[in-house]
Formats: structure tokens, sequence, C-alpha cells
């Protein structure tokens, strides 16, 4: 959940795969978002949803893929 992130870069630092980063767009409290670069390369680990204090990340898995979305 987007509107959730208050930019903190938790998920950031702690994605093993390093595919999370702040991008230029903020919500409405003002805060720069994350995104993710090659949902691909996500093993799903859930490391972000883990170290989110607002809950604002969720992983979401598909088949025999996982991927990972910020709603
Ligand atoms: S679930 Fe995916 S995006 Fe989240 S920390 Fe693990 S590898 Fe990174
Ligand atoms: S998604 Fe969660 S951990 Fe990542 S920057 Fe936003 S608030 Fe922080």
């Amino acid at each position: 959940m987007k509107e959730w992130c208050k930019g903190c870069r938790f998920c950031v630092e702690f994605c093993p795969q390093h595919l999370l980063y702040e991008t230029d767009e903020t919500n409405s409290r003002g805060y720069h978002v994350v995104a993710m670069t090659d949902s691909s390369k996500c093993i799903g680990c859930e490391m972000c949803t883990m170290v989110c204090p607002e809950f604002a990340i969720h992983v979401i898995t598909t088949g025999e893929e996982a991927g990972q979305g910020i709603k």
C-alpha cells in the first residue's frame, strides 16, 4: 500500500537481492515510495515484509515464481 509507506528505506536496505529502490513518486503524506527493479529476481524471502514497520509491502507468489508488490 503506497499510502502506508513512510519512506524509511528499511526494505531497500534489507532486500538480499537489492531489488528495491526509492522512487521520485510521493504519496499523499509526502513520502517517497519504493518500487522494484526486476520482480523475476525476487526469491520470495519476505524480508521486505518483515522489516516494514508500516505493513506497506506484500509478497505475492504466483505459480513457481515469487513476486513482490507494493499496493
Ligand atoms: S521478497 Fe523479494 S523483494 Fe522482498 S526482500 Fe525478498 S527478494 Fe527482496
Ligand atoms: S515499504 Fe515499508 S520498509 Fe519500505 S520504505 Fe516504505 S515504509 Fe519503509
